[in-house]
């Protein structure tokens, strides 16, 4: 049998990362059992369903490469084949018209619940004769015995059929249900593993009913739980519970989101960090976490820096550019991206932060940090400037050992700490007061462009030595 999996979003909205996880394990056991991995679009809700929602969970999929054979797959296009089924079960006496008024539910409901009853159909069309009134059509689920199932995270499952009532498949306006669809769809493209959130579990004992009264084949089930905010709440936005393309924008490596969510719920001994092939390799339905997992923003974070530091720098490069666009960063006069990763992994946690601490590898700065500037660019910092910059002018190589000989004979030659000299040169290049090492820095910025700027420094203190 080949293992065939599927993700299955309403297109109400972004991919957010409950979303992203229920397919990236879905994704994972279709690749771990060689099998396939099927995108539908349950697009059934005409007034919430967006285009702009379908093409948001498409790109966000593509973004984590989360590929599918088949699909996309819309509910949409496959109304037909609902009715003609629905049709079949009203034949074979397994569906019936029910004429129920709206008002009637409601007082039914109402007494039911006054009563502490839960509310449920009670079946009063279940045998009735056919009228001249609007109806729904209901399934007609059996009354005795109970349905049982082995969910891979949950375990044995099992309700009884009185509890559950004769639920609507197709509404008075033709249109066929969620629930109904759901069955049909997985049924027809063979969808052999269901993996989904455990807000489903109540659906899955009436599916299952409704694929034996179609006679197919019972998928297995793994109902995943919920991801909670580090305080314990539903996930919300205030946690993260935001667009999975807001990793993107927030500069995080879709290698980090993966990995990040594939720990969030799942585990293989005390592993925390997983390569996709890894996973692909070690997942497993039965070693998703049964309990609700919390979101935690520092462990995403730490996870990212860790990517970004060893992932192939031309690869981080790729995404790191789409940042650099983002921020207006010319990129023209400047190292290439894979060296500015090297230097600049080690201290920033996102893309974002990256880029926007490297801009002055690749622009001038219009002034010097202010707080910086007055404690490292005073009168006592130009002569080792002056001196530093005749020392890098003159050097016949320009090398990271060069320059680092260079700044270590002009603090010998003054018979100065390094630090006198290396402070005031890092904010004379960097603006700043905080950069990776002054060799590595000066390298990767140039020569013509360290002296240039030293020139303005030493102008500066000048200038502020007779102010
Ligand atoms: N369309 C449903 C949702 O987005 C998922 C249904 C399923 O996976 O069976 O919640």
């Amino acid at each position: 049998m080949t293992v065939k999996t599927r993700f299955a979003p309403s297109p109400t909205g972004y991919l957010h990362v409950g979303g992203a996880r229920t397919a990236l394990y879905s994704w994972l056991y279709a690749r771990n059992m060689g099998g396939e991995f099927v995108l539908r679009i349950e697009d059934t809700d005409l007034e919430r369903s967006t285009q702009e929602a379908i093409d948001a969970i498409m790109e966000g999929m593509q973004w984590l490469g989360l590929n599918w054979e088949e699909g996309p797959y819309y509910q949409t296009k496959r109304f037909d084949r609902y009715n003609q089924l629905i049709d079949q079960l009203i034949e074979e006496g397994k569906a019936y018209k029910c004429y129920c008024s709206r008002e009637r539910l409601d007082a039914l409901r109402e007494t039911q619940m006054a009563n502490g009853e839960k509310p449920r159909y009670d079946g009063t069309c279940r045998d009735g004769a056919d009228q001249e009134a609007p109806y729904v059509i209901r399934f007609r689920n059996p009354t005795e015995g109970s349905v049982v199932f082995d969910d891979h995270v949950r375990g044995r499952i099992e309700i009884a059929n009185n509890e559950l009532d004769d639920l609507i498949i197709r509404r008075t306006d033709g249109s066929p249900t969620y629930n109904f669809c759901v069955v049909v769809d997985d049924w027809d493209m063979g969808i052999t593993h269901v993996v989904r959130g455990e807000d489903h579990i109540n659906n899955t004992p009436r599916q299952i009913n409704i694929y034996q009264a179609l006679g197919a084949p019972v998928p297995e089930f793994a109902h995943v739980s919920m991801i909670l905010g580090d305080d314990g709440a539903k996930l919300s936005k205030r946690h993260g519970a935001v667009s999975v393309m807001q990793y993107r924008d927030d500069g995080y490596l879709p290698e980090a989101l993966l990995n990040y969510l594939v720990r969030l719920g799942w585990s293989h001994g005390d592993q925390e960090i997983f390569t996709r092939q890894e996973m692909i390799d070690l997942f497993s339905l039965d070693a998703i976490n049964k309990s609700a997992s919390a979101f935690n923003t520092e462990k995403l974070l730490w996870l990212n820096q860790h990517y970004m530091k060893s992932m192939d720098p031309a690869y981080v490069a790729e995404h790191l550019q789409w940042h650099m666009q983002d921020q207006q960063i010319d990129l023209e006069n400047g190292p290439a991206l894979e060296q500015l990763i090297g230097v600049m992994a080690e201290r920033c946690q996102t893309l974002k932060e990256l880029a926007a601490a490297s801009r002055y590898f690749y622009e001038e700065f219009e002034e010097f940090d202010a707080t910086a500037a007055k404690k490292h660019l005073r009168p006592v910092a130009q002569q080792p400037l002056e001196l530093v910059k005749e020392k890098l002018e003159a050097l016949t190589e320009w090398t990271a050992e060069a320059i680092h000989q260079a700044i270590q004979d002009t603090a010998a030659e003054l018979e100065l700490g390094m630090g006198k000299v290396g402070m005031p040169l890092r904010v004379a290049v960097t603006g700043a007061g905080q950069s990776p090492g002054l060799d590595q820095t000066l390298l990767l910025i140039g020569r013509t462009r360290s002296v240039a700027r030293i020139t303005k420094a030493v102008e500066f203190v000048a200038n502020r030595a007779n102010s």
